[in-house]
C-alpha cells in the first residue's frame, strides 16, 4: 500500500540494509545505516508505524551524553558503569560496555541530523546503590510540530488512547512516543538513501551459504524477496502478543493484557532466527508492570501511585506499592496464584478516581463500576464482601497502613523512603507524602493484573547486536535489537527509559558493525 510520500518508491529488489519493525530501535538503525550511504529499507507489518515505542513515554536511557551535559547535569560513564554492575554484576560486562561506549556516541549522530533533538528529563533510576542518579538519566525527544512533519505524522501510530479508540492523532505538535519515532523518521528521509513500506510482514529470512542475505515478506500483492547485502536487522518486538509462544516459554502475565499494539507483536522474527539456527534466552522475562484490569479484558499499564495500597486475594498488603512498576510487577509474578489480581484499595478523598497514572486512560470509573472491574461500598467490610476479601484481614491492613500513614514510617514496606516514591507524590501531603490516609468514604477496589510493556527475552546477541548460535557464533549478517533480542539488563529494569536506550545504541552497534564488513 502506497501512502503520502512513504512508499512511492518503486520496490527494488535489492538493498544494503533492510530492517524489519518500526519501533525505536529499528527506525535508529534505519537512520544510521542510510545516513552512512547505505541504501536503506525498513518494512512493517502494520498500516501505521512505531509499534510499542510509538505509545511509549520515550524516556530513552542514555548516560553520560551531550544532553545532560546541556542541562547541566553531572553523569558519567563511570558512575553509569557502577550501577549496572551493583545490579548485574558481570554477567553482561561486554554488552555493558558497549552500550555505554556507544550511548554518547549515539546521541551525537542522531542530533547532529536537524530534524532530532532531546531534552533531559528527571526521572529517578529504579535502584539504590552505587552510581544511582536520583535525577535520573533519561531523556526525551523535543515535542516534534505538525509543521516540520506535515502529513507523515499520519504513518504514525498515535497515542495508546487515541489508537485505541481508532482516532489520529490529538490536535498539537507530535509528543513523547509520536515525536520519537516522527523525529527518527524524518532524518532516515533526509539522508535521501531511506525508503519504508508498511503493511509488508517479514515471513522469513533468506539463508546462503550459512549467512543472511535477506528477507521474504507478504505484501497486500503477494510475497516478494528483499536481498540486503550489508545485513538484516530485526527490530520487530517481542512474542507478547503471541499466547502459545508466552505458555511454551513459561511467560508470565497474557497476551490480553500486554501494553503493545494489538496483533503486533507475534514473535515472527525470534521464530524465524531460531529456525536459522539463533539461540534464545530469557524467553520467561517481560518489562513488568501492574495493570487496572480493563473492562474489555485488557489491561491500562500502572504507574506513579499518590495513594492508595494493594493487597493481595489474603486481603493483605504485598510490597511497597509504589515500588517502581516493573518492581511491583515482579512482586505479582514471584506469587501469582494469590496476587494476579491483586486488589488496588483507596478511598474517595480522589474524586472517586484512581491515585494513579493509567495508559490508556480511557475508562471512566463509572464505567468500570458498572462493569465491575472495580466496587465502591460505603464500608470496609462491605467492600471485602463485594471484592472476596477476607473482611476482617483487609480492615486490619488498612488500620495497620493508616498508623503509618500517620507517623510517616512504613514498617512493612518502607514505602516512601525512595526518591522514586516520592517522584509522583503531592510533597505538601504528612510526614510521609507516599502514605495517605484511607478513610473517606465511599471505598473503592479495583482489580490489578500482571501486565507488560513487552517480553523481554530473545535472541541472544552480542556486543555488536549480531545474532548468535547457541555455540556463541555470529550468523552472518543477522542482526537483532529491541524486544526481539534478549535484553542485556537481564531480569533487572534499571531505570526509565532502558528498552528504548538500549534499542537505538545496540541498533546503532549493528550498523557500524555491518559498515565494517
Ligand atoms: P516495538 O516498538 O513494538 O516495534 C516493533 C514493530 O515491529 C511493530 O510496529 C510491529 O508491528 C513490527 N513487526 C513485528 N513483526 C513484524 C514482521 N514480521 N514484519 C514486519 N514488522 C513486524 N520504554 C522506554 O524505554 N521508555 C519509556 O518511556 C516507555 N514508556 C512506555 C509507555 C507505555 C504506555 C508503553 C506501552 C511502553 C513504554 N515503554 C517505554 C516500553 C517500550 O515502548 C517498549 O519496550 C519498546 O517500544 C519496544 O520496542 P521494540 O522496537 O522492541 O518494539
Amino acid at each position: 500500500m502506497t501512502i503520502g510520500q512513504i512508499n512511492t518508491q518503486d520496490w527494488d529488489s535489492e538493498y544494503d540494509v533492510v530492517v524489519v519493525g518500526s519501533g525505536a530501535g529499528a527506525m535508529a538503525g534505519a537512520f544510521s545505516a542510510a545516513s552512512r550511504g547505505f541504501k536503506t529499507l525498513l518494512v512493517e507489518k502494520m498500516p501505521l508505524l512505531g509499534g510499542t515505542s510509538s505509545y511509549s513515554g520515550a524516556s530513552c536511557w542514555l548516560p553520560a551524553t551531550q544532553v545532560q551535559e546541556r542541562a547541566g547535569v553531572t553523569d558519567s560513564v563511570d558512575s553509569a558503569r557502577a550501577y549496572l554492575q551493583s545490579l548485574l554484576g558481570e554477567a553482561e560486562a561486554d554488552r555493558r560496555e558497549a552500550f555505554l561506549a556507544s550511548a554518547p556516541e549515539l546521541v551525537k549522530a542522531l542530533e547532529h541530523d536537524p530534524a532530532v533533538e532531546f531534552r533531559w528529563t528527571a526521572f529517578p533510576d529504579y535502584f539504590a546503590g552505587p552510581g544511582r542518579m536520583d535525577a535520573g538519566r533519561s531523556m526525551m525527544p523535543v515535542d516534534l510540530p505538525r509543521s516540520e512533519i506535515g502529513n507523515l505524522a499520519e504513518l504514525v501510530r498515535p497515542n495508546i488512547e487515541s489508537d485505541q479508540k481508532g482516532e489520529s492523532h490529538p490536535d498539537g505538535p507530535l509528543t513523547a512516543g509520536q515525536a520519537l519515532i516522527g523525529r527518527l523518521l524524518l532524518a532516515f528521509m533526509n539522508t535521501g538513501n531511506g525508503s519504508v513500506r508498511t503493511e509488508t510482514e517479514m515471513t522469513d529470512l533468506l539463508v546462503e551459504d550459512g549467512r543472511v542475505t535477506g528477507i521474504s515478506v507478504e505484501t497486500a500483492a503477494g510475497p516478494r524477496t528483499l536481498k540486503a547485502g550489508a545485513g538484516v536487522l530485526l527490530g520487530a518486538g517481542g512474542f507478547e502478543s503471541n499466547t502459545r509462544m508466552r505458555s511454551e516459554n513459561g511467560t508470565p502475565g497474557s497476551a490480553d493484557w500486554t501494553m503493545a499494539p494489538r496483533g503486533a507483536n507475534t514473535g515472527t522474527a525470534i521464530r524465524r532466527a531460531q529456525a536459522a539456527g539463533a539461540a534464545v534466552e530469557l524467553m520467561d522475562e517481560g518489562w513488568w508492570c501492574p495493570g487496572v484490569l480493563q473492562p474489555s479484558g485488557t489491561s491500562a499499564f500502572t504507574l506513579g501511585l499518590r495513594g492508595g495500597l494493594m493487597v493481595s486475594g489474603d486481603g493483605r498488603r504485598f510490597a511497597n506499592e509504589s515500588l517502581p512498576y516493573d518492581r511491583m510487577g515482579r512482586q505479582m509474578a514471584f506469587a501469582a496464584e494469590e496476587r494476579i489480581p491483586s486488589w488496588f484499595v483507596f478511598d474517595s478523598r480522589f474524586g472517586g478516581a484512581l491515585p494513579a497514572i493509567m495508559r490508556p486512560d480511557t475508562t471512566s470509573p463509572q464505567e468500570h463500576l458498572a462493569a465491575g472491574t472495580w466496587v465502591q461500598a460505603q464500608t470496609l467490610d462491605e467492600l471485602a464482601e463485594r471484592t472476596g476479601l477476607p473482611a476482617a484481614t483487609l480492615s486490619q491492613t488498612v488500620e495497620r497502613f493508616n498508623g503509618f500513614a500517620e507517623s510517616g514510617v512504613d514498617e512493612d514496606f518502607h514505602r516512601g523512603e525512595d526518591p522514586y516514591d516520592l517522584f509522583f507524590t503531592d510533597p505538601s501531603h504528612g510526614p510521609n507524602p507516599a502514605l495517605v490516609t484511607l478513610d473517606q468514604p465511599p471505598y473503592y477496589a479495583a482489580r490489578m493484573v500482571l501486565s507488560d510493556l513487552g517480553t523481554k527475552g530473545g535472541l541472544r546477541t552480542d556486543r555488536d547486536a549480531r545474532v548468535l548460535t547457541a555455540g556463541g557464533d555470529p550468523i552472518p549478517g543477522l542482526y537483532a535489537v529491541g524486544n526481539s533480542s534478549a535484553s542485556f539488563s537481564g531480569r533487572f529494569y534499571p531505570g526509565p527509559g532502558v528498552p528504548l536506550g538500549t534499542a537505538m545504541v545496540f541498533a546503532y552497534r549493528a550498523v557500524q558493525s555491518m559498515t565494517a564488513g
